[in-house]
């Protein structure tokens, strides 16, 4: 019988947008002299210490499959650093999976905990595969708005008016790419007494937990009282320890989840590249010292930034952690897309309209600080050009 096929792509493939972050990446890459502030990755290179790590593990010959949950040794390193770092307890040999990059880690989870038609509740603005990644496991994406009133951090009344009889879990991120929004303790335990009513997982993407620079100390939602055994904890190397090229995270989970977890991931990716998980180690044993002078670079940059920002009219939050202002430019008139676009034209500096985060995001543009002090200064000597000249 002949086929009456018109594609052989599938209607979730087909309906999957491209990423609104990439599309400013391709229009700023054929032009000349354009500063970025669109990219999120650190601007340093992965400190050399832990590069020859790697470059060891390849002369001695480390080059086969690992376990599927990563190299037992980097397991360990990885409970003692959340244990050190953030207090949260996890036993190597069955709670902790080595990833490929936390985006592997989201995908996971929601693969693992999702039947088709569970809701997820995504607080927007928000990291812009969340969506995609629900949706893709089968499962609904409930979007709430955080909002600028609030600078960016979601109440917890939002929250419960969108549960259902259908939500699993709650997708959180802080500290926050776009807006940098970092939660409190006071805070988090708001939404965690949610989920504890709800009976609901919370998965928390904790990747920028090192880059926060308020003087309160960082609190993993893992560590809220009760929270250990409902969170799926996704994190990794790629920003705070400049690794985003090694494609290496991790999820930390109780053991009914990971072991689930690996299921699925012994099929989907079998296990982590052998030598970026050799050059992980290194960054966990002795990467301290290069984390904490990263820090102190962006913490001086995002002091700048959103100095400049609200100077020059923009009204920029204070981010408290990750490398990105999400300053308002609603005083412009324009749209985030308009702005984005107009900026990259006449001034050649790139930055990522906030709509593509959501639709709380509209009226602001994403600005990474991930970038030397030099270049920020340009940018906003060429972004105040360009808002005078409007
Ligand atoms: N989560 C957030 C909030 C991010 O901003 C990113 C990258 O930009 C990721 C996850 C993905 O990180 P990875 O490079 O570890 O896959």
């Amino acid at each position: 019988m002949k086929s009456t096929r018109t594609t052989y792509i599938s209607k979730m493939a087909t309906d999957l947008k491209p990423s609104g972050i990439r599309r400013f990446f391709d229009l700023a890459a054929g032009m000349e002299g354009v500063i970025s502030l669109g990219v999120g990755e650190p601007d340093f290179v992965t400190p050399w210490h832990i590069r020859e790590a790697a470059i060891n593990s390849l002369e001695r010959g480390f080059t086969s499959y690992t376990p599927n949950a990563g190299i037992l040794e980097l397991r360990e390193e990885i409970a003692f650093y959340m244990k050190n770092q953030f207090h949260v307890e996890y036993a190597p040999k069955d709670e902790i999976i080595v990833t490929v990059g936390a985006s592997s880690a989201i995908d996971l989870a929601m693969r693992t905990i999702l039947d088709p038609g569970e809701e997820v509740i995504v607080v927007e603005p928000c990291f812009v595969s969340y969506v995609p990644m629900v949706e893709l496991a089968g499962g609904v994406a409930v979007r709430v708005q955080a909002t600028k009133e609030n600078d960016f951090k979601i109440l917890p009344e939002q929250l419960e008016s969108a549960i259902t009889s259908k939500t699993k879990a709650i997708m959180l991120c802080s500290p926050n790419n776009p807006t940098g929004t970092l939660l409190n303790q006071a805070e988090l335990k708001a939404i965690a007494d949610l989920a504890i009513e709800h009976d609901l997982l919370i998965i928390a993407d904790e990747i920028y937990a090192e880059l926060s620079y308020d003087d309160e100390e960082y609190t993993s939602m893992a560590a809220i009282d009760g929270m250990r055994d409902r969170t799926i904890l996704v994190s990794g190397f790629s920003k705070s320890f400049a690794m985003t090229g090694w494609r290496l995270g991790f999820v930390c989970a109780p053991i009914e989840i990971s072991s689930a977890m690996l299921k699925v991931h012994q099929y989907a990716l079998l296990c982590a590249s052998t030598m970026s998980q050799y050059a992980a180690i290194e960054a966990l044993r002795n990467g301290r010292p290069d984390v904490e002078e990263m820090v102190k670079s962006y913490r001086r940059r995002r002091n700048f930034i959103v100095q400049s920002f609200n100077e020059i009219g923009l009204t920029c939050h204070e981010p408290g952690g990750a490398f990105y202002a999400f300053p308002s430019i609603e005083s412009t008139g324009l749209s985030s897309q308009e702005f984005a676009e107009r900026l990259l034209m006449k001034e050649g500096v790139a930055v990522v309209p906030g709509d593509v985060f959501g639709a709380s995001g509209e009226g602001h543009i994403r600005c990474s600080y991930a970038t030397s002090l030099e270049e920020l200064q340009e940018a906003v000597k060429r972004i105040k050009r360009f808002i005078d000249s409007l």
